[in-house]
């Protein structure tokens, strides 16, 4: 049985989620690719799908959406 040993790096392409995309997330600065923004339902504001939170009622939305959401009672 031999090993496959796998000295040259292959270069795949990168999966969808990878991609750089043209539109720079205020939240994180990243950027990230149009089709993938999430726009807030609270307050309108773009960003990128690793920047939005969830809530406890289960909406999405941004980070400091869901933060200060936190503490209102
Ligand atoms: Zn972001
Ligand atoms: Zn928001």
């Amino acid at each position: 049985m031999a090993k496959v040993r796998t000295k040259a790096i292959i270069s795949k392409p990168a999966p969808w989620w990878l991609m750089q995309g043209d539109e720079e997330c205020p939240a994180c600065g990243e950027l990230y690719i149009y089709e993938l923004e999430f726009r807030c339902p609270e307050c309108d504001t773009i960003s990128c799908l690793h920047c939005r939170r969830r809530h406890s009622d289960g909406r999405w939305m941004c980070v400091s959406c869901a933060e200060s959401d936190k503490e209102t009672p």
